[in-house]
């Protein structure tokens, strides 16, 4: 089940759901419990193994890290492009949320730079 997930997340270009994540290992697997799903899902955040993709939608998206990350530490702070049109969601590694300085007393444990709009495969 692992090695399935592992692999949806390889061959995907683009961040999925966990809703994606059943429906593919549905076809493989006769049965599909959730909660393994998420779960796995967890530990593989945890390991530095995936990051969630936030990109303004309701539905928690995740996409694979790059080798930079380790257990409990990612360093993978990047942008993420949520198309309009096909409701994909993919990773923009080349461009870093911009450092902003909070007002005094709060906090900044993470930025997020959500970008949406029309990705290249939507264009004509
Ligand atoms: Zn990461
Ligand atoms: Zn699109
Ligand atoms: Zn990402």
């Amino acid at each position: 089940m692992r090695q399935g997930i592992l692999e949806i997340f390889l061959e995907s270009d683009m961040a999925v759901s966990q809703q994606h994540i059943e429906a593919t290992l549905t076809k493989q697997f006769e049965r599909v419990d959730r909660i393994t799903v998420y779960r796995t899902l967890k530990t593989f955040e945890q390991k530095g193994i995936i990051h969630k993709a936030i990109d303004g939608t309701h539905t928690p998206k995740y996409a694979l890290c790059t080798d930079n990350c380790s257990e409990h530490a990612h360093h993978d702070a990047h942008a993420h492009f949520h198309c309009d049109d096909c409701g994909k969601t993919f990773c923009i590694e080349e461009v870093s949320p911009p450092k902003v300085n909070a007002p005094k007393g709060f906090v900044v444990k993470s930025t997020h730079l959500v970008m949406n709009g029309r990705c290249d495969n939507c264009q004509d």
